[in-house]
Formats: C-alpha cells, sequence, structure tokens
C-alpha cells in the first residue's frame, strides 16, 4: 500500500538527507513523497522522483506537514533537523514533532533511526497499522 512519507532537512542536515534518500530510492520510489519547499527540490532534483513541495520550512511549510498529520493524511516523517544552529522556526520545528506524539506518527530524527524504520519489515506490512489514539474519550 502506498504511504504518504514527509521529508525534512535543515541547511546543515540536507546533504546527509539526500545521500540517505539516495540509498533507500527503491523503498521510497514505492510511495507519495511531501517534503519542506528547498528540501523538496533538492530531493527531486537527486532521485529523479516525483516530489509535492510545501513551503520551505522558516515560511510555513513545517506547519503543512503538520497539517497532514492532525488530518491523518501522513505516514511517516524522516526529519534530519539540526541540534547545533538555532532556527528562526524553531516553535514549528517543536509543534511538528509534537504532533507526531499526539498521533503516534513514526518519525526519524537522525540517520541512524531513518534507516532502522525504513528498513524494519513493518514499514511496508500491509497487515500493520499503527495504534490512533482515541482523543473522544
Ligand atoms: P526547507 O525547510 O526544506 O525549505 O529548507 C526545512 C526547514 O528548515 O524546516
Amino acid at each position: 500500500m502506498q504511504k504518504t512519507l514527509a521529508l525534512v532537512a535543515h541547511d546543515h542536515k540536507k546533504a546527509d538527507l539526500i545521500g540517505w534518500a539516495k540509498q533507500h530510492k527503491a523503498v521510497l520510489a514505492r510511495h507519495k513523497l511531501v517534503a519542506t519547499g528547498t528540501t523538496g527540490g533538492l530531493l527531486s532534483d537527486a532521485l529523479g522522483l516525483p516530489v509535492h513541495k510545501f513551503k520551505s520550512g522558516p515560511l510555513g511549510g513545517d506547519q503543512q506537514i503538520g497539517a497532514l498529520i492532525a488530518e491523518g493524511t501522513l505516514d511517516a516523517l524522516f526529519f534530519f533537523w539540526d541540534p547545533l544552529n538555532p532556527a528562526p522556526h524553531d516553535p514549528d520545528v517543536k509543534a511538528l514533532l509534537r504532533l507526531c506524539s499526539v498521533w503516534n506518527l513514526p518519525v526519524a530524527c537522525n540517520e541512524a533511526t531513518a534507516d532502522l524504520m525504513i528498513t524494519s519489515p513493518l514499514f511496508e506490512d500491509t497487515q500493520h497499522a499503527r495504534k490512533l489514539p482515541d482523543y473522544g474519550k
């Protein structure tokens, strides 16, 4: 089953994400890819795959991806954020990561975790569905 995957990398992490995505292109190619603006442009150039580009992160792209999570239309996030440099949109970054926990969404915040997530037998297992929290109770 095709999933919708979001990919985001801060400036100092973009090269790492591109290298990682090239390594996992075969899996990524089976899914719908979305990304923040600059990351998305670099990814589609490097992979030759269609990538839906939202606004650049500092201009609201992280929040657009957060909206997908809240609406239940995103399946996983690969977010190579930069722990060593302050970002002007730090509140958006925090909000995005918060929504991943609110909705129990798989999120990889570094390359090691991204490797494990995308190679997990559960990643493309059609029998596996993540548990969706029920906040109605
Ligand atoms: P960008 O945004 O892909 O447009 O650089 C990433 C971010 O800073 O969140």
